[in-house]
């Protein structure tokens, strides 16, 4: 049930190195991050689902962008609502009240690894999971069971053979083919997560996009699987996609809110996504 030692390697060696930039909570329970058992009492399974983001619906070519699952509705919230009904209907075939619990991205779960391990895909170069015959642009959502299942899937073999084009795409150099990737370079990581101004290496090469980053995964030649959602509710918006770049500059915080309801952009705060847009070189 924990996960394997090469992986726990991994993440000890991540963490020493301080590739995580300043998501010490990536620190905070890594005992638990490591063995599911410490944060669900009793688990025995882990089960994990992919949910399509991509979209046919896009940006003309002359505005600024979001990376593209930042466009629609909040993941957290769509992937956690349809987990917590795959967890109602195991509990309703096993008929008990309790068989575990639900995670996207909201506790220290390691999904890319139990993505991997549960046979969904292998992890690329650009640490993205990425599906056989279906590409990158997918949420991970995890259960943790209390349940035995019959049958468990075996990991897939990695396919990104001799290929390196995220890792030379990437503009900040912030892939390496040793050591994975380092946030601290990382437009995604600074563009969300990092408080303070953009460092100058990165204010130089975000445009167009400013917020997240999707080039290295843009590039990889598995994503020409990629095929557009069923799932409406990342669909972007009309308004969103008809902003321009001198809406992007004047954006006032009413018509953030209106543009950002329920999503998970706000995660940069509207001073965040401001700095983004002002710090932005074309
Ligand atoms: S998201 Fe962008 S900056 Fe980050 S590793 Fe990928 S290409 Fe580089
Ligand atoms: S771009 Fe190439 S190396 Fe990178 S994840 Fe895709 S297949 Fe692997």
């Amino acid at each position: 049930m924990p996960v394997e030692d090469w992986r726990v390697t991994q993440w000890h060696h991540y963490l020493a190195e301080g590739r995580h930039a300043e998501m010490h909570y990536l620190e905070q329970h890594l005992e638990k991050r490591l063995n599911p058992k410490l944060l669900v009492e009793g688990a025995r399974s882990v089960v994990c689902v992919a949910l399509n983001y991509f979209t046919a619906e896009d940006f003309p070519a002359d505005s600024y962008t979001l990376s593209r699952y930042a466009r629609g509705k909040d993941y957290h919230d769509v992937v956690k609502e349809r987990l917590q009904k795959m967890l109602n209907s195991i509990a309703d075939l096993t008929g008990k009240a309790y068989v575990g619990r639900a995670f996207c991205d909201t506790a220290p779960v390691d999904e890319h690894y139990w993505a991997w391990r549960t046979g969904l895909g292998w992890l690329g170069r650009n640490t993205q999971l990425i599906i056989p015959q279906a590409g990158s642009y997918f949420f991970i959502g995890t259960l943790i069971l209390t349940e035995e299942i019959d049958a468990y899937d075996a990991p897939q073999p990695n396919r990104c053979g001799t290929c390196t084009r995220c890792i030379d795409v990437c503009p900040t150099r912030a892939l390496s083919p040793h050591t994975g990737l380092d946030a601290r370079r990382c437009l995604s990581y600074l563009t969300i997560e990092h408080r303070g101004a953009l460092p100058a290496f990165a204010s130089q090469v975000l445009h167009p996009c400013f917020y997240g980053c999707d080039r290295c995964q843009e590039v990889c030649p598995h994503n020409r699987f990629s095929t557009p959602t069923s799932c409406t509710d990342f669909v972007p918006s009309q308004d969103l996609l008809k902003m321009t770049p001198n809406d992007w500059h004047t954006l006032e915080k009413e018509t953030y809110q209106r543009l950002f309801k329920g999503s998970a952009v706000k995660r940069a705060k509207f001073e965040g996504l401001k700095r983004n847009i002002q710090q932005m070189q074309e």
